[in-house]
């Protein structure tokens, strides 16, 4: 039975899922080791290509976004990782990576500001690093890391792999990976990709590869010699979520249909007009201006409403956005405009936020 009513989601993940794209799940169950699985996945391949921005490596795995966290510094910490730290998500990797017996130390920058190439070359000059963690867009503070100036710095270190969390940035902003020369770039299918959550996406460098090989201890489920190894074979080590996959698919045609660039000025649209009502609102923005992202904005609720009365009012409206994260709980609130949302679903929800405060 469908969820009723419809409550359309505005929180950054899990986002809205079109009825098109939830309906092409329903079609019947195929081997994950037939002909026709071969072909599914071969036919999202390249498509998934144009998510990451490269010709080369890209894995579909069966889990959410932090397992292909996980699944980045088990294979690729040799020695010793810098996890760069200006929000929850940053804070989550560095906490995977001691959890994962690996070697770290965190560079925490306030959250809301944006990391400088700067303070990354002065850590990686130390000599004491073989990887980096970063998070493009931290969707805790609805901030944008600069990548492509960090992913240059880190090139001037050739021992040094880069891992990018892109969690809620695929889908709805440009990534260059192989350009900027991303090692491993990983998102979850419930964001800016508007697909329902399970499964996590990424791209991984010739470089990444050849440390995984000297990598002991990467475990099983995550090992990514054992998805290079099944990719030669369209398949993948254990059973993989076909549905999603076949939901995938077909998101990915109607991403194309929509042309890239199409998708990606459309979230930055969609932000500026969040941002042109914030600042009309009086309210103010949590991320430094020039790092705002394109598919959320986290709000900073300096006219101190009440955020459960506001989702309460929104909710008997069928509309639903997200508190602050963590800390930011009630300091903040958050307006996801990524995935498949469109200016007239924005334009509803502000009207409705308007008329919620007007009662006040
Ligand atoms: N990284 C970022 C930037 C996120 O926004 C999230 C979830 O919101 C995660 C990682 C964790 O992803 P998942 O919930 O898919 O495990």
């Amino acid at each position: 039975m469908p969820h009723d009513p419809h409550i359309r989601l505005f929180i950054p993940g899990p986002v809205d899922v079109r009825p098109g794209i939830l309906n092409a799940q329903a079609v019947p169950m195929i081997g994950h080791r037939s002909p026709e699985y071969a072909n599914l996945q071969g036919r999202i391949i390249p498509k998934l290509r144009r998510v990451f921005g490269t010709a080369g490596r890209v894995f579909i795995v069966t889990s959410s976004g932090t397992g292909l966290q996980e699944a980045a510094v088990r294979n690729c910490v040799g020695h010793h990782c810098l996890s760069l730290v200006n929000g929850a998500f940053g804070q989550r990797w560095y906490e995977v990576t001691l959890a994962n017996a690996k070697p770290a130390d965190d560079l925490q920058i306030p959250w809301g500001t944006a990391i400088q190439p700067e303070q990354l070359d002065d850590r990686l000059r130390t000599g004491n690093y073989d990887t980096v963690t970063v998070v493009f867009n931290e969707t805790s503070t609805g901030l944008l890391n600069p990548i492509p100036e960090m992913a240059e710095v880190v090139c001037r270190y050739p021992n040094v792999l880069l891992l990018v969390d892109a969690v809620s940035a695929a889908g709805g902003t440009e990534i260059r990976a192989d350009e900027w020369r991303l090692d491993v770039c990983l998102t979850s299918s419930q964001k800016a990709l508007g697909l329902p959550p399970g499964l996590a996406l990424c791209s991984v460098s010739d470089q990444a590869i050849q440390r995984a090989h000297a990598v002991p201890s990467r475990g099983w489920y995550f090992d990514f010699l054992q998805y290079d190894k099944y990719a030669a074979k369209n398949h993948t080590p254990a059973t993989p979520a076909i549905s999603l996959m076949v939901a995938l698919d077909a998101q990915l045609d109607a991403i194309e249909d929509e042309g890239w660039n199409v998708r990606f000025t459309r979230h930055r649209r969609l932000m500026r007009q969040v941002h042109d009502w914030v600042t009309d609102s009086g309210f103010g923005f949590f991320a430094d201006a020039g790092y705002r992202s394109p598919t959320v904005t986290a709000v900073e609720n300096t006219r101190n409403i009440d955020l459960g009365g506001l989702n309460a009012y929104l909710r008997q409206r069928g509309m639903l956005i997200s508190n602050g994260y963590g800390p930011l709980k009630d300091k903040t609130f958050r307006i996801a405009h990524m995935g498949d949302t469109t200016e007239e679903d924005i334009s509803v929800l502000l009207e409705t936020i308007d008329s919620y405060l007007a009662g006040q």
